[in-house]
This record gives C-alpha cells, structure tokens and sequence, in this order.
C-alpha cells in the first residue's frame, strides 16, 4: 500500500493498537501526527515514537491534548491545520475501558466511557469533516470494538459506545460520501494490549474458545486492516465495520 504524501492524525496513538497504527501508516509513506496527554513519561514514549516513524523517511507531529476536552481537541486540529495545511486520513483509537456488572457499575464509569469513546469521536469527526469537506477527499476511521457488534458482560458502558461509534460512522459516511469522504470502522476482537492483559485467565480461555482462529490478535492485524482503509485501494468502500476478531462475530 502507498500513502506517501498523505497526513494521518492517530489519537491516543503513544500505545497499544495506536502505536501499532502511526508506525504503520508512517511505514507505507504517510506523514503522521501522534497524540498523547501531557501524564507520566507520556512526553519522552511520543518523542522516542516520532523518531522510530521518522526512519521511515517521513514528517512526524506530536499534538498534546485530551479528545474529549473541547479546547483541547480544536487546538490540535488547527495546530495540524497549521502544520500540514491538510488532513488525508483520521483514525479514532483513543479509548478507555471502565468494566462492572451493571450493579456495580458507577455512573461516573458509564459517564467516563461515553466521554471518551463517544464524544470524543464525535469531537475529532467534525474537526476532520470540516477539513476534508473543503479538500473534498478523506478518510475517517474509528475503532468500535466486537463488543459493540455482540455486547459482552460488564461492559454495557463501553459496548454503548462502541456500537454508538458504529452508528455515527455510518451516519456520517451519508453525510459526506458526495464530498468524497469515506467513514469506516474497525472492530476488533481481543488484541493483545495493556488493554486485554488484565484479563482473568479463566476469561481469556473462555473468549479463546469463542474465537474459530483459536487465539487472540496482534496490534499489527489491527494496524494493517484501518492502513487497508486508509488507502486508495479503498476508494469504493463506506459505511462499513470490518471485524478483525479471527471470526468472533460473524
Ligand atoms: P490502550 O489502552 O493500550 O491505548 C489507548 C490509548 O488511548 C492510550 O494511549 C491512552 O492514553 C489514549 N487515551 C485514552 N483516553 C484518551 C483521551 N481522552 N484523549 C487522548 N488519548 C486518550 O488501548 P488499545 O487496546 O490499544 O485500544 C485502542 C482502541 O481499540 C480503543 O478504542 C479500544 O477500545 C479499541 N479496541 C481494543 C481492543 C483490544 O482488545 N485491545 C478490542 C477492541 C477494540
């Protein structure tokens, strides 16, 4: 796949499935900007990133900032905006899990997921609608998850928002399909991340059972599925879910 010369903006891009994605992107030629909040060493893992995509021989802006803070998610558009005066392709990766059986579960939990998952999508889909209306081409990617597709007990927050991420895709693929802009979304099954790792054993070989490829994915299988979408190759496909799960849900 060639994205050479194309700007892809990753949120919550400094780990797991994000990470995996910006060096992807930034493997097949595309200029990539990487998000992360100012916490922790956060800073030093975007800087020691940027370089890694910059022996792919391209542009690299690292943009502070949380996406569900409006200000927050308006100032690192326009310093893309200003930085590469465009935007080709946007990948929603930033998410958070807050899991309970509904009994246990806060509203604060059900309030924090909705905020980043949902909101937060929302936020950077206008940011980018905006841009890519007046480029008249794009690409806006969104990670929903196989929980959204088939639900999952102690999850109803984050399966809320991952099945809302898959409405608002395709809400906005009719939006903006006459504008030359496609909206997709992912749906992972269980990858291995930060995410998946402080699953109980038992858990993790009852969802093994469920998965007919018998084992859980990589970042990389994730990666290579939105770099698909991302790409020219792609040109004719809107309003869809690809399920990367080895055929959880089918
Ligand atoms: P992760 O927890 O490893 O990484 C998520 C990243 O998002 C982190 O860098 C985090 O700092 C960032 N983030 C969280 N809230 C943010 C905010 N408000 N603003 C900016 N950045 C924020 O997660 P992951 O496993 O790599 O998952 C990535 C995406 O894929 C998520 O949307 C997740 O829901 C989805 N997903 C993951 C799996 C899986 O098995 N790991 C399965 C299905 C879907």
């Amino acid at each position: 796949m060639n994205l050479k010369n194309k700007v892809a903006f990753v949120t919550g891009s400094i780990r797991g499935i994000g990470r995996e994605t910006v060096l992807t992107l930034a493997r097949y030629g595309a200029n990539v900007v990487i998000n992360f909040r100012d916490h922790n060493n956060n800073r030093d893992l975007a800087e020691a990133l940027k370089k890694e995509c910059e022996a792919f021989g391209v542009e690299v802006l690292l943009v502070e900032g949380d996406i569900c803070h409006e200000d927050d998610n308006t100032r690192m558009f326009k310093e893309i905006k200003s930085h590469f005066k465009r935007l080709d392709i946007l990948v929603n990766n930033a998410g958070i899990t807050r899991d309970n059986l509904i009994l246990r579960m806060k509203t604060e939990d059900f309030n924090d997921v909705i905020d980043v998952n949902l909101k937060g999508t929302f936020l950077c889909m206008k940011q980018a609608s905006r841009l890519m209306m007046k480029q008249k081409s794009g690409r806006i990617i969104s990670l929903s998850s196989v929980v959204g597709v088939m639900g999952n007990a102690g999850q109803v927050n984050y399966s809320a928002s991952k099945a809302g991420v898959i409405g608002m895709t395709k809400s906005l693929a009719r939006e903006l399909g006459s504008r030359g802009v496609t909206v997709n979304a992912v749906a992972p099954g269980f990858i291995e991340t930060a995410m998946t790792s402080s699953l109980p054993e038992e858990i993790v070989e009852t969802m093994k059972s469920q998965i007919p490829l018998g084992s859980f994915g990589q970042c990389q299988d994730v990666a290579e599925a939105i770099a698909f979408l991302a790409s020219d190759e792609a040109r004719y496909i809107t309003g869809q879910v690809l399920c990367v799960d080895g055929g959880m849900a089918m």
